[in-house]
């Protein structure tokens, strides 16, 4: 006997589970959290931030708040150790907002109780098994649970990938990175540096005191490392430990990238770290973890309710794969850059100064910050396959913006043309149809100022599918696509 069946599992409470949770509690969708950790405590600082399409998320769903009233802005993108302007992002959010994972999680899991998303803690997913009904997720020995769907969102060393048999092909580390935080007796030399092996840095905690430090180590090293190997390193890069002592916590990573090779296997998806693992460089996982969660969210949920046939599951692959290949790529190439040797240098010096070229650093921010992703949907309008920029409206009720109307994550049809000249006949149910006037220019990173629509089509992760340039044309064929059959009246 199940202890309990869920239409959803998610295995695996870090920040992909806890907001693709959110995303399908919004959504109806009875979901369940299997989270090892007896409580939200995050074991050192790992991320340090969230970049301007996670915070564009967050506040498609009303929650921005929480999380940036807490955090530093950051109008600037660092590439290859130097800093960028980024100011000019047409975005509301043209930042990277500096906040550490434990808070983000926090904020996180603390919207999700709101939601009332039960979470099983400290109990572990063992193993699972699936059929053409539904999914057998084996805590231990004799406990499971039954759902028709798992996702594992359950880190780099996903379990859950594991038992589904899914490849994880990629690169093998070649250099392996101390991150610590601790006390140091003697003045640490603070702020980046390149070395031979890649880039090291020390920095202050939030305390002003206690140091977070990352040091490259002279050989490949894998497994748990110990304070002899901190000092080691520590000694190989600055020639001096600076009397490090108190060392609170002490983790070993590496530029190892590798992704899933299918994101989805059947009832079993993968999101986040367990879909895709590289370096830390350009602080981008747990961003990107954000945005899998919330592509795959509402077409799961769509699926659990019967309103979509199951082959909409597979666009979360055909979309957030090339997503995450891109991603390894570019921290590949940023490591390489990041490498202290003469030649390497010289290759570093060179592009950062290519990289001031207006044209180049508007791309590299957008890129960075997710800003660029665009689904392929084929020829049209360049909103078509972009996220919709959060532009000020003024409707029937004053002004307004966008994503205001986003924050229940259902499909929203704005109409910009004729108010009651669209209609969404036998789909009111699940589309949101507003009638606004849009205020101001539309304005796409790298495109620039794009004609304004009269209609955008646009869906819960605030991707548009349609857009309306002067009559109706494609929308029900788009509305068919992505949001279900119309039912009889
Ligand atoms: C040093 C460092 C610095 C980083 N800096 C940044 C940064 O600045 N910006 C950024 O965006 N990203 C950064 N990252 C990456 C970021 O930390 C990860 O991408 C992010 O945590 C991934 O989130 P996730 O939820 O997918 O996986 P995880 O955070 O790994 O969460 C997985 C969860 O699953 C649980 N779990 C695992 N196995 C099981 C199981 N079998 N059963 C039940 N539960 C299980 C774990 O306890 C954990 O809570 C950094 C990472 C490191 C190591």
């Amino acid at each position: 006997m199940p202890l309990s069946t869920h239409d959803v599992i998610i295995a695996g409470g870090g920040p992909t589970g806890l907001m693709l949770a959110g995303e399908l509690a919004l959504a109806g969708v009875d979901v369940a959290i299997v989270e090892r950790r007896v409580n939200q405590e995050v074991e050192g600082s790992r991320a340090s931030g969230l970049h301007p399409r996670a915070i564009e998320l967050l506040d498609q769903r009303g929650i921005a708040d929480r999380f940036v009233s807490q955090g530093d802005k950051h109008h600037v993108v660092l590439f290859a150790g130097v800093v960028l302007d980024a100011s000019d992002r047409p975005t509301r959010h043209n930042y990277t907002l500096a906040l550490w994972q434990a808070k983000i999680e926090r904020g996180l899991a603390d919207w999700i109780s709101e939601l009332a998303v039960p979470v099983y803690r400290g109990c572990e997913v063992t193993g699972s098994e699936q059929d053409d009904t539904g999914v057998t997720v084996r805590l231990d020995d004799t406990r499971m649970l039954e759902s028709k769907f798992l996702v594992g969102c359950d880190g780099g060393r996903s379990l859950v990938r594991k038992t589904a048999n899914i490849d994880f092909p990629g690169w093998d580390p070649a250099i392996s990175y101390l991150i610590f935080e601790a006390d140091m007796a003697d003045e640490p030399a603070l702020g980046m540096r390149h070395g031979e092996k890649g880039v090291y840095a020390l920095g202050r905690l939030e305390d002003g005191k206690r140091v977070r430090g990352v040091v490259t180590e002279q050989e490949l090293e894998r497994g748990e490392p110990d304070s002899a190997a901190l000092r080691a390193a520590l000694v190989a890069a600055y020639g001096s430990d600076f009397g490090v002592h108190n060392v609170t916590w002490l983790s070993r990573f590496t530029d190892a990238a590798r992704q899933a090779a299918a994101y989805r296997k059947g009832r079993i998806l993968l999101a986040g770290d367990a879909a895709h693992v590289h370096s830390p460089v350009g602080g981008q996982g747990l961003n990107i973890g954000l945005q899998d969660a919330v592509n795959l969210g509402w077409k799961l949920a769509q699926v659990v309710r019967d309103i979509s046939p199951d082959s909409l599951l597979d666009t979360y692959h055909a979309e957030r794969h090339p997503v995450g290949a891109a991603l390894l790529k570019n921290t590949l190439a940023l490591t390489a850059l990041n490498r202290g040797d003469a030649r390497t240098s010289a290759l570093r010096e060179m592009m950062v100064g290519v990289m001031q070229m207006d044209a180049l650093r508007r791309w590299y921010a957008a890129m960075m910050s997710s800003l660029d992703i665009r689904y392929d949907l084929g020829e049209g309008h360049g909103l078509l396959g972009r996220r919709m920029p959060d532009l000020d409206l003024v409707t029937g009720d004053g002004p307004t913006r966008v994503f205001a109307f986003l924050h229940d994550a259902r499909p929203l049809l704005l109409n910009f043309g004729e108010p009651g000249s669209l209609d969404i006949v036998g789909r009111a149910d699940r589309i949101k149809l507003i009638d606004a006037k849009l205020v101001g220019k539309c304005e796409l990173p790298v495109i620039g100022v794009v004609e304004a629509p009269t209609a955008v089509l646009i869906r819960p992760d605030g991707h548009v599918v349609w857009v309306g340039e002067g009559s109706a044309k494609g929308l029900n064929e788009a509305l068919g696509t992505w949001f279900g059959n119309a039912t009889e009246a």
